[in-house]
């Protein structure tokens, strides 16, 4: 066990600087008192005397600045840590319990659509180039939606290849037509990866007045989205508390 006696730190005789404090206070006042008496001692004494604090300023100086560097250290991996536990590892859009956290914060002042999309086919794309191909593509989907959404909306991955974007304050018709774009962006992306066949995305949109609990939300795009599959795949369909029934025409 470690010992106060250790010497792995420049900072071991800080104690005893600190504990000849008092020595140091009493020598001082001696001093004064015999200033009079032989100036001379009272030089050598002095000199003395202003080293040690000098010495005690070093190191008082020293220690704050460790406790600084500590300080800035312990805000850093606070900040990485809260930076792992809301981003998804293998593309570092939010993960699932970032995108509810948000989705219910944005839902709480004002409306916002919710666009769940899903890769289509994507087991195939596994089966027969391989997992390392099939996270290529995922990044490559993700970074299509980036340079779609840009900073309007939060993109979020909530399942293996099922992914979110949240556009806070957005109405149905808008959000509808950058779905499309999204969808457009997948169906002609060139992957970096050896995958020879085109790769495409269905997607579910739901727009949820302020207030829409995160179930809702995700609910009504899910099933926007169930449908899209069911009506081909590579397709934009959207579900609104108000028009739940109409459905967008399918396109390439
Ligand atoms: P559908 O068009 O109906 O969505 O068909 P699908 O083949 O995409 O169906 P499904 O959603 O069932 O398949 C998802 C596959 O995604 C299964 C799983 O192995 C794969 N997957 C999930 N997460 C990852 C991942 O992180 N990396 C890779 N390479 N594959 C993943
Ligand atoms: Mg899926
Ligand atoms: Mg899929």
């Amino acid at each position: 066990m470690g010992s106060s006696s250790s010497s792995d730190t420049p900072a071991n005789d800080a104690p005893d600087l600190f504990r000849n404090e008092s020595d140091a206070l009493e020598k001082a006042r001696a001093i004064h008192a015999h200033a009079d008496a032989d100036p001379q001692q009272c030089r050598v004494a002095l000199a003395e005397l202003i080293g040690h604090f000098e010495r005690l300023m070093r190191e008082t100086r020293r220690l704050i600045g460790r406790s600084d560097r500590a300080e800035r250290e312990m805000h850093a991996l606070t900040q990485q840590l809260q930076y792992r536990a809301t981003h998804d590892a293998l593309t570092d859009v939010l993960n699932r319990s970032a995108v509810i956290e948000r989705t219910i914060k944005a839902l709480r002042v004002d409306r916002a659509v919710m666009i769940l999309l899903d890769i289509d086919e994507f087991k195939k794309v596994n089966d027969d180039f391989g997992h390392p191909v099939g996270d290529a593509v995922i990044l490559g989907i993700v970074a299509c939606l980036r340079r779609i959404v840009g900073e309007r909306g939060a993109i979020g991955r909530v399942g293996g290849e099922e992914f979110t974007v949240l556009l806070p304050g957005y109405d149905l018709a808008d959000a509808l037509q950058l779905a499309d774009e999204m969808r457009a962006a997948i169906g002609n992306h060139v992957f970096d990866a050896p995958v020879n066949r085109r790769i495409t995305a269905s997607f579910g949109v739901s727009a949820n007045p302020a207030r829409t609990d995160f179930d809702t939300a995700y609910g009504l795009a899910d099933s926007a989205l169930y449908k899209a599959k069911r009506g081909g795949r590579n397709r934009v369909e959207f579900a609104d508390p108000q028009w739940v029934s109409a459905e967008m025409p399918g396109g390439d």
